[in-house]
């Protein structure tokens, strides 16, 4: 694909365009904490970003917007569904301490029956633009000629989907970095982000719903917050709810804190330092890393069996898992929870090839072809937050290890999707900007709020983009590799 404008650009015009670019961030609050040391943590930079907004073909925007309700119903039947959910996750507790936690405290909340029976989604789907796939949607990695892009699906994420309140910034400096540069109607092109207020709007009606003026919301964070780069993107949200409604007030705990300070009153009401909880918000907890001791753990189970609303409930999260995701994407299986055909198509059509590992044939034949061509994979452990998956030679090391143990079943196995390139500025704090050739991922936010058959909030909600340098290895922008971005409609 072209960039916006021609690249690269004369050295005085980058110059220029890049100081004024980050002033431009700075000025928009688009921050983060730089460095990760103890003692620089209270230093503020701008989040790092591309200096160009990226090509994106509308109709595939369109598509990812138009699927996003489909998904948003999908999770919420999925993580309803006990059987499907246990029998998708039989074999990954197994072998994965940290997915049988949450499963374990899944199934307690279960037995004991569920105290709060809505549920509150926030999540955004993630999307790559995808340059291998025949028409008849036939893997052909390594195919380097042009195609027709197509909207492939990456994952989606309904725990701590971050970047909402970003998007709406990003736009603003790359309008202003084309207004520089002298693009006509950039304007028309960068489409309207309502990321944060679409997500405020989930709060608010949670809050609502939930029904008791007095009571709070509940951010979880990470314990060691300065090691929290995205911080700021946390706090706008936290902020602007208050903002947004008089009266309501946010607050931030970590898990520990809520283990040690917080309590369960005998009718299941939550409350903390004297203030009844009505939303729980997770920004932390989808990692083992959030899980130090046993004391975070009594804290999820404490906020679980709560009368509080979740921000994602413990089967929201696991219906997010990559287990589930694999097994979502085999034949029939979207049918069991989507009546309508025209929405399992949406959804289908995102889809790219899953494959299982469980023991027995099927994960065999996983094995075995991914042993002979391991360029054309991604492996993937049930984490969140990047920087996990396993790609190319890795994976026959790996596989090497594990195919013929029952460790094997941690992960799964999903086509590689490559990705269209086009080149680009990074912008990152205390570098140079550096020309690289890129590629850029779509995040597509869905809010969602139901007690069971009954759906009080179903939208799409705005959009993240953001770019990584094509080398290779994956991430999000707060682990390093990739950049805030916005696309360009084409
Ligand atoms: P995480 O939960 O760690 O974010 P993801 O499934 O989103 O896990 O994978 C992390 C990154 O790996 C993605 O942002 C994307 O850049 C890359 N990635 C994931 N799946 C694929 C795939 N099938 N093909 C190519 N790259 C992928
Ligand atoms: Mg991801």
């Amino acid at each position: 694909m072209e960039p916006v404008v021609p690249l690269p650009l004369d050295l005085s015009t980058l110059d220029s365009l890049t100081q004024s670019a980050k002033d431009y961030a700075v000025l928009n609050g688009l921050t983060y904490l730089t460095g990760g040391q103890n003692d620089t943590s209270d230093l503020v930079s701008f989040a790092p970003f591309a200096l160009l907004p990226s090509p994106v073909p509308r109709a595939l925007f369109d598509q990812a917007r138009a699927v996003q309700k489909d998904f948003n119903l999908l999770v919420h039947r999925v993580s309803h569904d006990r059987a499907f959910l246990s029998r998708c996750l039989s074999s990954v507790v197994k072998v994965d301490n940290f997915t049988a936690s949450l499963f374990h405290i899944y199934e307690q909340v279960q037995e004991e029956g569920v105290t709060q029976p809505i549920c509150l989604g926030l999540h955004r789907s993630d999307y790559l633009l995808d340059t291998t796939t025949n028409n008849d949607g036939v893997g052909t990695n390594g195919v380097t000629a042009c195609r027709q892009l197509q909207l492939k699906q990456t994952e989606i994420n309904t725990i701590a989907a971050a970047g909402a309140g970003f998007g709406e910034k990003i736009a603003r400096v790359h309008k202003h970095v084309l207004n520089l540069l002298g693009v006509a109607d950039a304007y028309k092109h960068i489409p309207e982000n309502r990321a944060m207020d679409s997500q405020l709007d989930g709060f608010v009606a949670a809050w609502e719903q939930y029904g008791s003026q007095k009571a709070i919301i509940v951010f979880v964070h990470v314990v060691e917050e300065e090691r929290c780069r995205n911080v700021f993107g946390q706090r706008l949200l936290e902020f602007t709810v208050m903002e947004r409604q008089p009266g309501l007030v946010v607050k931030r705990y970590s898990l520990r804190q809520i283990a040690e300070d917080a309590e369960l009153k005998s009718d299941k009401t939550l409350f903390i330092h004297g203030s009844e909880v009505a939303v729980v918000y997770f920004r932390a907890g989808y990692s083992p890393a959030n899980y130090p001791t046993e004391k975070e753990w009594s804290a999820r189970l404490k906020i679980e069996r709560s009368r509080a609303i979740k921000c994602p409930c413990i089967s929201y999260h696991l219906a997010g898992t990559k287990k589930v995701q694999q097994e979502l994407a085999q034949p029939g299986v979207l049918e069991r929870f989507l009546e309508d055909p025209k929405a399992v198509s949406r959804v289908r059509a995102t889809f790219a090839g899953q494959h299982t590992l469980e023991m027995g044939l099927e994960g065999d034949r996983t094995v075995q072809m991914v042993m002979r061509s391991p360029e054309d994979y991604v492996m993937k452990p049930q984490r969140e937050g990047g920087g996990n998956n396993i790609y190319g030679e890795d994976i026959r090391t790996v596989l090497n290890e594990l195919k013929d143990f029952e460790e094997r079943t941690a992960y799964i196995v999903m086509d590689l999707i490559c990705p269209a390139v086009v080149q680009n500025y990074f912008i990152r704090p205390g570098d140079w900007p550096q020309l690289q050739d890129s590629s850029c991922e779509l995040g597509i936010y869905g809010v969602f709020m139901a007690e069971g058959d009954q759906v009080f909030h179903n939208k799409q909600g705005g959009h993240y983009l953001r770019t990584n340098g094509s080398s290779g290895g994956d991430g999000g922008v707060y682990v390093g590799n990739a950049v805030l971005d916005s696309p360009y409609l084409v």
